[in-house]
């Protein structure tokens, strides 16, 4: 006999959630996934009425998923965000290409505005030639400091207040554990917490921190999201992929390992004592560093004079001495970025202030259907 939902006791169950073993039918699931997210937002507080957020957007599962939960959220809870798709096309040929078809995609079901920015427009070189240039080696120290700075140049282009990206339960258990690996206490530090400002504007935050990735993955199929599922080309030399193996199979003998890993991660703290880098704007570009010249610019530095070990290792990075090397594409420096966005601003607000509409005088609140800038408070 097919068995019952454990949650309303009525339809059938297909899904038994791996966080709570709990075997539950769709709609069910449903509710209890989207519902937790909401719960994780509104805990942590993580927004404020108004904001623009942009959603980080791969294609793959947790981002695909991460549009659709908070185009969903905004509009049941009412949150009153301006919600934008934000993708970086880090040029891989036969892996992002594809993806960002999919993001296409996504920008029309959910009807969400699309940036693109690319690695190839932001620092004259794409994945690729960065592999031809470097190996297989340190692909990924590369391709993750750009993503980074890429983010949040999208953002300021768009003038965000906000940045959510799709990390899950099972990326953050990762990080802290490869944090562990490798004695990194500063990033120890800050892989736990659920939000945190990345670049010193704009908020950066992981409504997933908490949601599994088996969880996220039956979403996206039981809802029959859009999604692409290619690993990158470039995928399995990275570091990460071991982090990832021992996981699951902690996983597979306490499936509580990734939720344990998190909580035991947030409840650890760096002693006074401990000198932790201090953090400061680069010299060449403005983003913010814990050195003279950011990441990015000395591992550009490395490709544009042909060294690119420059900067992969910490020794290397000390032999950093040219700082007007010739560059491909300059670097569009982080406070030109905030001006520009300051004055979309400024340009938005004069705009909202014109054509914002004359409050009806019938209005009563409780029923009221106007536009007018008491609706927020309308009950
Ligand atoms: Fe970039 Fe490495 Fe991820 Fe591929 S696996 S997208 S190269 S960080």
């Amino acid at each position: 006999m097919p068995r019952q939902c454990d949650i309303c006791h009525d339809a059938r169950a297909i899904v038994r959630r791996p966080k709570t073993a709990q075997s539950i039918c769709k709609e069910c699931f449903f509710h209890v996934f989207e519902t937790e997210v909401h719960n994780t937002i509104v805990s942590s507080r993580l927004f404020q009425r108004g904001d623009r957020v942009g959603i980080g957007a791969s294609g793959g599962k947790d981002s695909t998923v991460l549009a659709y939960v908070m185009k969903t959220l905004n509009e049941r809870y009412n949150y009153g965000l301006d919600l934008y798709l934000l993708s970086v096309d880090e040029g891989i040929a036969g892996y992002r290409d594809d993806s960002l078809e999919t993001v296409k995609r996504n920008k029309e079901q959910y009807e969400l505005p699309l940036l693109i920015v690319s690695y190839e427009q932001l620092y004259g070189w794409s994945m690729d030639s960065i592999v031809q240039a470097v190996g297989r080696k340190n692909n990924c120290t590369f391709c993750g400091v750009f993503r980074r700075q890429a983010l949040d140049r999208g953002a300021l282009m768009l003038d965000l207040d906000h940045i959510v990206t799709g990390h899950n339960a099972d990326d953050v258990a990762e990080t802290i554990l490869m944090n562990i690996f490798r004695g990194d206490i500063s990033r120890l530090g800050r892989c736990t917490e659920i939000a945190t400002t990345g670049d010193g504007y704009v908020v950066r935050s992981k409504p997933f921190k908490y949601a599994y990735e088996k969880e996220i993955v039956m979403y996206a199929y039981l809802r029959r999201l859009d999604y692409f599922s290619t690993e990158c080309t470039y995928s399995p030399n990275a570091y990460r992929g071991y982090a990832r193996e021992f996981l699951k199979s902690l996983e597979r003998v306490r499936p509580s390992a990734i939720l344990d890993i998190i909580h035991s991660g947030e409840a650890m703290h760096v002693a006074a004592d401990v000198q932790l880098p201090t953090l400061d704007r680069c010299e060449r570009c403005g983003y913010i560093s814990s050195n003279k010249v950011c990441k990015a610019c000395v591992l550009l530095e490395g490709l544009e004079r042909g060294i690119p070990k420059l900067g992969v290792s910490r020794t290397n990075a000390k032999h950093i001495e040219d700082p007007t090397a010739n560059r491909a594409v300059d670097l569009v420096h982080f406070e030109t970025l905030r001006r520009d966005a300051l004055e979309l601003r400024r340009i938005r607000m004069e705009n909202k202030q014109t054509t914002q509409p004359e409050p009806d005088a019938s209005c009563q609140r409780s029923a009221c259907s106007c536009a007018c800038d008491n609706a927020a408070d309308c009950s």
